[in-house]
């Protein structure tokens, strides 16, 4: 359905806003950007990944109890970090889905946005590490790479890297993932257990500042940008119309071709 609200509007728009979900959807797919934020046309969302939600919260809480009583989270001192959970006033709306953290381009004119996780601080450096909970269940270790999901992964966090330099916090040139598990072996009984695993990545900012630049000649462009060479919702979508134009016109087709 199109949406009529919070579309850019080429030289009318002053600071327009720009998640960081949107930029990964301009990187996987310039047609699919265009079409969002400049014409209100949505993909369609994913159901809502209730149970990764559920163990995003419960790490939450169990790392804001740490934040409260300014103690090292165990994991730390099994990984030998001497870290202990980062405190800062405005924490809480950085966490937020609907606000986060803030960087206004005002050469582009344009905001981004990006709600982290979690905050870390390095008692040694004083410097923070940014973190991002994950959730899966999957036999084998879990390990970095640059197939399936990393790659998004990666460009995640490091963008929230990025907000953070950009609000003036002294960060680390790395960042971690936590990752909880789910076992599937045994009995159910009413409860999942997890392994969780802590994966430090060091990536890079340097492709960010580029991108935006793009993202903004994207949103000035008239035309419709062309479609992901690697996505199959438009190759779908192509194939039902003309499905469905055999149907009806049968013969007449060559009035669309
Ligand atoms: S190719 Fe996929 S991502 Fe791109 S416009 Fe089509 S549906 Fe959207």
């Amino acid at each position: 359905m199109l949406r009529k609200k919070n579309l850019y509007i080429k030289g009318a728009t002053k600071n327009f806003k720009i998640s960081r979900s949107k930029v990964d959807l301009f990187i996987n797919c310039k047609r699919c950007f265009w079409l969002d934020r400049v014409k209100g046309l949505g993909m369609i969302q994913p159901p809502p990944f209730a149970l990764n939600n559920a163990v995003d919260s419960l790490l939450k809480n169990e790392f804001d109890h740490y934040r409260n009583i300014q103690e090292p989270h165990p994991i730390f001192t099994e990984n030998g970090l001497n870290f202990i959970p980062y405190n800062h006033k405005k924490l809480e709306d950085w966490r937020e889905n609907f606000k986060g953290l803030e960087y206004i381009d005002n050469e582009l004119g344009l905001t981004f946005t990006g709600a982290v996780d979690d905050l870390w601080l390095n008692l040694d450096t004083n410097r923070v590490v940014v973190v991002d909970y994950k959730a899966t269940s999957k036999t084998g270790s879990i390990e970095i790479s640059n197939s399936g999901w990393w790659p998004s992964y990666k460009r995640q966090i490091e963008f929230y890297q990025f907000l953070l330099f950009k609000n003036n916090i002294e960060i680390e040139n790395y960042s971690f993932f936590l990752y909880a598990n789910g076992l599937k072996e045994g009995h159910f009984d009413s409860k999942i257990d997890f392994d969780l695993t802590l994966i430090k990545y060091e990536g890079s900012l340097a492709w960010i500042p580029k991108k935006l630049k793009e993202i903004k000649s994207l949103l000035d462009q008239d035309n419709i940008p062309d479609c992901s060479s690697n996505c199959k919702h438009c190759e779908y979508f192509e194939d039902r119309q003309n499905s469905f134009r055999r149907l009806t016109y049968g013969q007449n087709m060559d009035l669309f071709e």
